[in-house]
């Protein structure tokens, strides 16, 4: 199980990951958007770190205080989408005080659903839908009684839909402004999801 603290400590996990990749995320976009991925998602998770000893008690009070400050900080496509993703895990989870593994599945589906209902991409669209939605699918799948198989099942999942996005023609954000010339690169809100997956499983693990 996990409480609001083992979310908190999640997340400055996570926040370390994306400011590792930085670089990565911005290469990514620059080659398919307009290279500012990286330095998005930089800036809003340090913001999040600087906020989280005041996040509240329970997981849910730490995942709504990681999307305002995302909404509020990081711009772009991402950082509304992003946001709405926490938001909706965050009320799915409501006053529970903790995590349990099939409340994480919850979370997660919330979060795509989230995702889905604001920037309206389906599977195939070249974006972070790509590495959600077979994540939230292998985490229901994985019939995991712990989070950390419940989180790694979703991990190894969004790699693998990141990597699939490669070949993809983008049908939405500023990466379908490209049309077929977005083939043959990585989405790179697939990629940054595919990272918070893993810093995620790792911290349950
Ligand atoms: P911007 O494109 O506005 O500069 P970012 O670079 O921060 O924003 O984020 C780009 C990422 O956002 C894309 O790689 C893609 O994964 C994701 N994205 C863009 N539009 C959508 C959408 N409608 N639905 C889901 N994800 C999207
Ligand atoms: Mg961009
Ligand atoms: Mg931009």
């Amino acid at each position: 199980s996990c409480d609001a603290a083992g979310v908190a400590a999640a997340v400055r996990s996570a926040a370390d990951v994306i400011i590792e990749h930085r670089d990565e995320l911005v290469t990514l976009d620059r080659e398919i958007g307009d290279g500012d991925h990286g330095e998005n998602l930089k800036r809003g998770f340090t913001a999040v770190v600087s906020k989280l000893d005041t996040a509240g008690d329970t997981p849910g009070a730490v995942l709504k205080l990681v999307a305002s400050t995302l909404i509020s900080t990081v711009g772009g496509a991402a950082g509304p989408l992003y946001g709405t993703a926490f938001l909706r895990a965050a009320a799915k989870l409501g006053q529970e005080s903790e995590l349990t593994a099939s409340s994480v599945v919850d979370a997660l589906q919330a979060a795509l659903d989230g995702v889905v209902a604001r920037g309206k991409a389906e599977i195939g669209d070249k974006t972070m839908v790509d590495a959600l939605a077979p994540a939230v699918k292998a985490a229901r799948d994985s019939d995991g009684t712990d989070i950390a198989a419940v989180l790694t099942a979703a991990a190894d999942a969004a790699d693998q839909g990141a990597q699939d996005t490669v070949p993809l023609v983008a049908r939405k954000g500023r990466a379908s402004y490209l049309g077929e010339r977005s083939a043959g690169h990585m989405d790179p809100g697939a990629r940054s999801t595919a990272l918070l997956l893993r810093a995620f499983a790792q911290a349950a693990s």
